[in-house]
């Protein structure tokens, strides 16, 4: 096989993948890859990535013109070429709609808090793009102002994007943001979520460089946003609080806003039967107030 054939059968399969997961569904998502230096290679338009074969893929160059093949390339192809004008060390794009992470984005919620010792050493966090109309550049410029710092990002109202050197990594990151909101959202269900501390997060960062791992920027200081004069995030904001000595930080709020869930024993209230039946009374009784006259 040749490198654009084996190109071409990776992205069938990552498409049969994404399809099978069901991170899309109908035509949605897209995948591409670079061939070189003026060409990529990429999922058509109005297709379902289940059901692809080698021979519909499209070549096109770094402006989106299409080279080669009998289809059109995905309108969402902009927010691919956005990634590759910033990013030179990422060669390969897959965009999806995996339902979980996809609620996150629709809930105005980024995956950003130290929770996952593998997540914060590989994506470290994954914000929300701004939203911008799907096949917009709007949407491409959303993603390229997040993209220089993070390797998975989440689309407000719309999806997430994942990239990498190389089409089954970039994959794989897919896969990595869906389940960590899964997990996310299991232990909010449940009513808490322990932290990762600062302490243990910089320990994490520096695994990274032990272990080779490529990270497009570093994680912000405790208390940056990330996002620099120009508008573009240079660091990674990942929420993990300061705490000497503790791996783990209990008891922190799930929603920005929202009241912490009650350490045991503390906060929580006990009434006697007696005045459990007086609250009720008042309360029906106000109610019988408030009903017009007979
Ligand atoms: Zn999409």
């Amino acid at each position: 096989m040749t490198a654009e054939e084996t190109r071409r059968a990776d992205i069938v399969e990552i498409g049969r993948r994404l399809h099978q997961r069901a991170y899309v569904a109908s035509n949605d998502g897209n995948i591409s890859v670079r061939l070189d230096a003026e060409r990529l290679l990429t999922t058509p338009k109005s297709v379902s990535k289940g059901f692809m074969t080698p021979d519909m893929l499209v070549i096109t160059d770094y402006a989106g013109r299409k080279l080669a093949g009998e289809r059109d390339p995905s309108s969402e192809l902009p927010m691919h070429l956005a990634v590759y004008r910033r990013r030179a060390d990422v060669t390969a794009v897959v965009h999806a709609h995996p339902p979980v992470a996809t609620g996150f984005a629709v809930a105005g919620i980024p995956l950003d808090r130290a929770v996952l010792a593998e997540v914060v050493t590989t994506l470290g966090s994954i914000p929300i793009a701004e939203y911008g109309t799907p096949s917009t550049q709007e949407l491409a410029d959303a993603v390229d102002r997040h993209i220089a710092a993070h390797d998975g990002l989440l689309l407000a109202n719309h999806g997430a994007i994942t990239v990498a050197d190389g089409l089954l990594p970039a994959y794989y990151k897919m896969e990595t943001i869906e389940h960590f909101a899964r997990i996310s959202v299991v232990a909010r269900i449940l009513g808490r979520e322990r932290l990762l501390s600062r302490e243990e997060v910089n320990r994490l960062q520096e695994l990274r460089g032990t272990y080779g791992i490529a990270a497009p920027a570093p994680i912000c200081p405790e208390g940056s946003d990330g996002i620099v004069a120009g508008g573009d995030a240079a660091c990674q904001t990942l929420e993990a609080p300061s705490a000497p000595g503790a791996r783990l930080v209990d008891d922190v709020p799930a929603v920005p806003g929202a009241a912490a869930p009650p350490a045991h024993g503390e906060t929580e209230i006990r009434l006697t039967y007696r005045e459990l039946t007086a609250i009720v009374e008042d309360a029906v009784n106000r109610l019988r107030d408030r009903e017009p006259a007979p």
